[in-house]
């Protein structure tokens, strides 16, 4: 039997799926991210994704032909020539490169999706004024760190990963005004997503029971693996994130981007991910209800009545997507007594946010929105999904499988058919 497995690096756990060579589930396993001292992180995730093998059952691990590797989007770190990390891996959300935000502003192009203080561009140059970084010589995402684990090849990366790292994914290159930085490292080279890197280290094999021929395929990012899960392919298609946040993507032949929005595209195959993430979200639920709440009150709610209320649902002040105003207010008056009719207004405004973020998308190029897959805490409210089908106009679809770790898996099998 052949299999394939897809390895998820989250934020709080990491999970794997097994997959067959018909896409069904064989095996799974998750093991819970403790928070760890930044300077043992890498380490960390070393011990954590070995563990992650041991648990696989040696029948199953014989039978492995590939392994694809989705880490979380922006953590990167610094290693050495033999691929030792260099400091501590700076996360997704570490803002500590604001402070060259200026400088980064007057080399990148206007609007440029490295324009972020959490860009993977914007890390580089922090670290390069590390006194480590004189003993650096790669810098790799997380995906592409812990693929090197297995794989055992350096300064590889994926298109996915390095978006934010200022590659140009339609010219397949590093742009000239990023080469002309010349910053003293060794930037990635970039591969496809699931593109087969190499096979395992021998010695790998051998300690874990993999075959020596299992291959060791590119990595991708957590979102667009889940997105890649969901089984949506066409243009017009679109996952909706009800999480935390609502994050919205959607597959089109044109490629979108306004930093401004916050909006840029990632490249799948042939076609555009074109993407944007609001700041409300289930975030504002929790501060309302518990889970149990939600639920209860929700089947209270009819959703083929309007609700009275014209919420804008945030925690605190400031929207990028699908309106950019920093300073903009939450709107969640008048408040009233019941709170069945409360909670419904505040899913119905979110709602409103969601399609207003499809129509934008499309406003600026996107292909015609066709059908909503839904993924995150959210999807599982039937009423807010109703709810949801009134204000975007389309079918609403259950995905087949939310998991970036299946995502994954599904790239790898991809990948050992290149
Ligand atoms: P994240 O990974 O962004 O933290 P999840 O995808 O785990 O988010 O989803 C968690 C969110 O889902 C919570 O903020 C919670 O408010 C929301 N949620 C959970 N259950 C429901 C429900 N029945 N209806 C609406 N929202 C829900």
């Amino acid at each position: 039997m052949s299999l394939y497995l897809g390895i998820d690096f989250g934020t709080s756990g990491v999970r794997a799926a097994i997959i067959d060579g018909g896409a069904n589930i064989r095996a799974r396993s998750r093991r819970s991210f403790e928070v760890s001292e930044p300077s043992k992180r890498a380490n960390y995730w070393r011990q954590v994704l070995f563990g992650l093998l041991e648990e696989i059952p040696q029948q199953l691990r014989q039978e492995i032909k590939s392994i694809t590797i989705n880490g979380t989007s922006g953590t990167v770190l610094l290693c050495d020539r033999n691929g030792n990390p260099l400091d501590e891996p700076l996360m997704y959300n570490d803002n500590r490169s604001a402070s060259v935000l200026e400088i980064l502003k007057k080399l990148a192009p206007a609007k440029h999706t490295v324009l972020s203080a959490t860009s993977s561009l914007a890390k580089l140059l922090w670290m390069s004024q590390l006194p480590s970084f004189s003993q650096a010589k790669y810098f790799l995402h997380q995906a592409d760190w812990l693929a090197f684990l297995l794989h055992g090849q350096l300064g590889i990366s994926d298109y996915h990963n390095a978006l934010k790292l200022g590659y140009d994914v339609e010219a397949f290159e590093y742009p000239d005004w990023l080469q002309s930085l010349q910053i003293p490292i060794q930037l990635p080279q970039i591969c496809a997503p699931g593109t087969p890197i190499s096979q395992i280290r021998s010695e790998l094999a051998f300690e874990y029971g993999l075959s020596p021929n299992c291959l060791i395929c590119a990595g991708t990012t957590d979102s667009i693996a889940a997105f890649i899960a969901s089984g949506a392919n066409s243009p017009g298609e679109a996952v909706t994130s009800l999480g935390s946040t609502i994050a919205i993507k959607l597959l089109s032949r044109t490629r979108i981007e306004d930093a401004k929005y916050g909006i840029y595209s990632h490249r799948l195959g042939d076609l555009w991910l074109a993407g944007g993430a609001s700041n409300t979200g289930g975030a504002v639920l929790k501060e309302f209800f518990t889970v149990d709440e939600l639920e209860s009150l929700s089947h209270q709610i009819d959703p083929t009545q309007k609700s009275d209320l014209d919420y804008y649902p945030l925690l605190k002040a400031g929207e990028r997507f699908p309106i950019n105003d920093p300073n903009l207010a939450p709107k969640l008056e008048p408040r009233p007594s019941d709170r069945v009719e409360f909670l419904h207004g505040l899913l119905e405004g979110m709602s409103r946010i969601e399609a207003q973020g499809y129509e934008l998308l499309q406003i600026l190029g996107a292909d015609r929105l066709t059908r909503v897959y839904t993924a995150g805490g959210g999807a599982a409210n039937d009423t807010w999904t109703d709810i949801r089908r009134h204000h975007l106009g389309v079918p609403m679809i259950e995905p087949n499988n939310s998991e970036a770790a299946y995502g994954s898996a599904l790239l790898a099998m991809a990948g050992s058919m290149m």
